[in-house]
Parts: structure tokens; sequence; C-alpha cells
């Protein structure tokens, strides 16, 4: 069999590379050691993840706040065997789409652990053992969960995300390891659904990568939620005894600390993931981390392969993959395509919901660059007090000559769609002024993002 392009992983970054490869008529090959498609986000990422998030949202709303709205229900109960079983049932959805969408673009899908046996030739071993001959290689191999080298992950009580998600009963305390996005959406589903949750975080603050108000903000709604923080804690050891676990942590201050729990979820971060794929056979190296090194078109070292997604350096997000893959493709066709990547997004689907695009306060102080902040509260939104949701806030970063935004960071509800309209401007290279000139209609959580932007100009906030 011979291809035009062959691309090995389904994830959002494999199976979109190979979409946009057999638009632009090349013919194409995709390779899934799984027998699903749509790699990590579909199967055990981004869609399951968000499905028990609805699920227990929905949950926690009538618990807590349908009394307020005027609805009276018999107290709620949770029938987490149905619960597991939609989130299964939205998972195959999305992956039989993607099955679908293959065969709509004639892309020839083979099942099995692809390996390099030259440059033009990759290996399958499924069920029976196939050889493809191809003129150029996607690699979007992707990651799995990392661990600390004294943890050992039983899958039973110690978990990643995966089985986080494939839980047989709510536990009773689940301690996490990783004040991160994975960790905190995970635990915010388990706090809503009645565990006890205990967050171990070594740095000082939850979500270290975005804006340090928003890890603040975050951090009291789900203080508020009962989400317990161990801030500045460095896990030293996790031990099972039948169905106990115990984490052991150094305080800031010296002291050893003993969490107790039934499940403890290390979610410490991802690595990317190209065991056996036989990189050698090909010449490709990776960095320190086991990353994939490309140059900046994201071509390996072998003239004709080349990388993208969670196997190569950058955001570890699915819509950062889907645009590499669509980068890659557009390049094989002679095009000139190019991906932003300080617009890329980057949201926490907790509640409330925290995004953000562009630069950080914290990163604007690092480069020395002047800026102003523009901040408006969801409590001051008609909208938002109208639904209760008044947790929140819009800032806005610009430039503090020419007004240029620079960052937008919200949290609050909606946040992660609303950060579309940050990209947007930003795209364009609009000012604060400019965003704040705009009609947003009322009454609308976006009015945030323009009273955060009349704040971040001399006019200052109408309604604050
Ligand atoms: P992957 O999705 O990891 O796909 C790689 C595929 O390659 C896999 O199917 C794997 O089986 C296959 N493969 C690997 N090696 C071989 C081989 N040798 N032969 C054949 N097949 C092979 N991102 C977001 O943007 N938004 C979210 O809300 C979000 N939520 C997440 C929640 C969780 C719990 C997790 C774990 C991740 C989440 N992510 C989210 C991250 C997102 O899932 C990844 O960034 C994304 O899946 C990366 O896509 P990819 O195509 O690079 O790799």
């Amino acid at each position: 069999m011979k291809y035009d392009v062959t691309v090995i992983g389904s994830g959002p970054g494999g199976y979109v590379a190979a979409i946009r490869c057999a638009q632009l008529g090349f013919k194409t090959a995709i390779v899934e050691k799984y027998n699903t498609l749509g790699g990590t986000c579909l199967n055990v990422g981004c869609i399951p993840s968000k499905a028990l998030l609805d699920s227990s949202e929905h949950f926690h709303n009538a618990e807590h706040t349908f009394k307020e709205h005027g609805i009276d229900i018999p107290a709620p109960k949770v029938n987490f065997k149905q619960m597991i079983a939609r989130k299964g049932d939205v998972v195959k959805a999305n992956t039989d789409g993607i099955q679908f969408l293959m065969k709509k673009n004639k892309i020839d899908v083979f099942h099995g652990h692809g390996s390099f046996v030259d440059k033009n030739t990759i290996k399958v071993a499924g069920e029976k053992e196939e050889t493809i001959s191809t003129d150029k290689v996607i690699i979007a191999t992707g990651s799995k969960p990392s661990s600390l080298p004294f943890i050992n992950i039983d899958k039973k009580r110690v978990i990643t995300s995966t089985e986080a998600l494939e839980l047989k009963e709510i536990p009773k305390h689940m301690i996490i390891i990783g004040g991160g996005v994975i960790g905190l959406e995970l635990g915010s589903v388990y706090k809503r659904l009645g565990a006890d949750v205990s967050v171990v975080e070594f740095f000082d603050r939850i979500i270290p990568g975005m804006d340090s108000t928003m890890s603040k903000e975050l951090t009291k709604s789900l203080k508020k939620l009962g989400v317990k923080f161990y801030l500045k804690h460095k896990v030293t050891g996790v031990e099972v005894k039948g169905k106990n676990v115990t984490v052991k942590a150094d305080t800031p201050n010296g002291e050893v600390v003993e969490l107790k729990g039934d499940y403890c979820l290390v979610s410490i971060g991802r690595r990317a993931y190209t065991d056996g794929l036989g990189l050698e056979n090909v010449g490709i190296t990776t960095d320190k981390a086991g990353r994939i090194e490309t140059d900046d078109h994201l071509r390996t070292s072998a003239d004709n392969i080349y990388a993208i997604g969670d196997v190569v350096k950058g955001a570890m997000l699915a819509h950062k993959a889907e645009e590499e893959g669509v980068l890659v493709a557009e390049q094989l066709a002679g095009q000139k395509p190019h991906i932003n990547y300080n617009l890329i997004p980057g949201v926490v689907y907790t509640w409330p919901e925290v995004a953000g695009v562009g630069q950080t306060e914290e990163q604007l102080k690092e480069a020395g660059k002047a800026y102003k902040v523009g901040s408006f509260p969801y409590k001051a939104l008609g909208r938002a007090r109208a639904s209760m949701d008044t947790d929140g806030l819009v800032k806005i970063l610009a430039d503090k000559t020419t007004e240029e935004i620079l960052g937008v960071h919200i949290i609050g509800a909606r946040a992660a769609d609303m950060i579309a309209a940050g990209v947007t401007a930003m795209e364009f290279r609009a000012s604060a002024e400019d965003v704040s000139r705009m009609s947003h209609a009322h009454p609308t959580y976006m009015e945030a993002v323009k009273e955060a932007c009349l704040a971040a100009t001399d006019a200052g906030p109408i309604h604050m």
C-alpha cells in the first residue's frame, strides 16, 4: 500500500491533519493503536471529563441552587453507574463521528501499533502485521500521564485521570497530587458528587501557568465548594494499604503532613509518548522531556517526517494539536500557513470556568513591558445576577501607550466560550478602546469584557 501521507496517531492532532491532507488531495492513511479513534481527547481526556463535569454540575445545582430559583424537588441522589454510562455514550458518539469522517474523506484507517522501519515505511502491528509505504509521515502520537519515580500507580487506589474517569464508586476522600487543570477539573467532579477532596500542590498557587488573579479567584471559589488546598507542599511518598491511601508531604515549614484517603489521583502533568515508535530507525531525536524535536515548520530531522500536538513542545491542548495538524497538511500542499502560539487560549472547566489568552500579568512584568489593567467583576453584571453566577471577573491587560490588548483573562460563568472574543480581538490587534466601543448585547456575560476594556482606558467602566 502506497500513500502520499501517513499519520501516526488519531487524536485531535492526527485526525485533523489526516482530514486536511485528504481535503487537499493527498492519498492519506491513519494508524491508531487502539480500537477507537480520537486519541486522549475523545476517549480519556477533554470529552469524557466534560461529560462528567456537566453531570456533576447538574447534580450540584439540583442540590444547592434549585431551591432559590423556586424549584422544589425531593433531595436528588446520584446514580453514578448511569453517570459513567452516559459519559461512555458521549465518548462513543464522538469517536464514531471520527470514524465517519475518515470514511467520508476516504482516509484508510489501520488499527495497530505503528513504527518506523525506515523513513518511507511504517510497520503496523495489529491483528495482522501490515506495511505501509509512504511519501510523508506526520507523527501525532500524543502523551501519557506523568508520575513521580517513587509513586506506584496501581490504577486501583493510586490512579491517573484515565482511571478517574472510570471509577466504580464515588471516593470518600480523593487526594489529588497536582493543582493543575486536570486535577482541578476531576476534583470538582468528585467534590460536587459528595467526596472530600484535597489538593496537594508543590507551587504556591494552583493553575500556576495562568494569570495569578485567576489562581487566587479560583482558589476562593473551590474553597467555597469545600476543596482543601495544601500549597507549597512537596509530596514525598504515597502508600497503599488495602483500600486506604496515605500521601506524605513536606509542609512549607519543614514539617511532614500525612493525608489519608481512599483514592489518590496523580495529576502532575503529561509526558510526550513515543514508545516503540522506532525513532532510532529514522534518526529522529527527542529533547530532555522526551518531546520530538522539530523546526518552526514542525519538520523533524528527517526531511519527510513532521510531528505535531502533545508529542512536540508547546501547550498540551487539543486545539493546539489541531492547528498544527492543519499547518503541516497545508505546508505539504505548498501553502504558507501560520500559527500564532501567543493566541492559543487555555481553559479550565471548573465552576466558575477560567480562560486566558495572550500574556499574563506575570509575563508582562518579567518582560518589563509597560501595561494597564482593566477589570470588571461579574457581581456588577445584570446577567450574572439573574442566573446567580456572580463569582468571577474579566481582566484585560493592555499596552500602556497604545492600549493594544495583550492579554484577556476571565474567571466566571461561560468563560470558556467568551475567551474566543479575546482571541478575535487580539488576532486583529484591537485596542481596549476598540472593543469598548463595540455594541455588546444586554444582558450578557460578554458585557463584562466591554466594561473591563473600558476600565483599561481613561474612560473607565460605566457600571462600577
Ligand atoms: P492524543 O490525543 O494523545 O492522541 C495520540 C494518539 O496516538 C492516541 O490515540 C494513541 O493511541 C496513538 N498512538 C500513540 N503511539 C502510537 C503508535 N506508535 N501507533 C499508533 N498509534 C499510536 N485539551 C483541551 O484542549 N481541552 C480540554 O478540555 C482538555 N481536557 C483534558 C482532560 C484530560 C483528563 C486529559 C488527560 C487531557 C485533556 N486535554 C484537553 C488535553 C488533550 O487531550 C490533548 O492535548 C490532546 O489529546 C493532544 O492531542 P494529540 O493528537 O497530540 O494526541
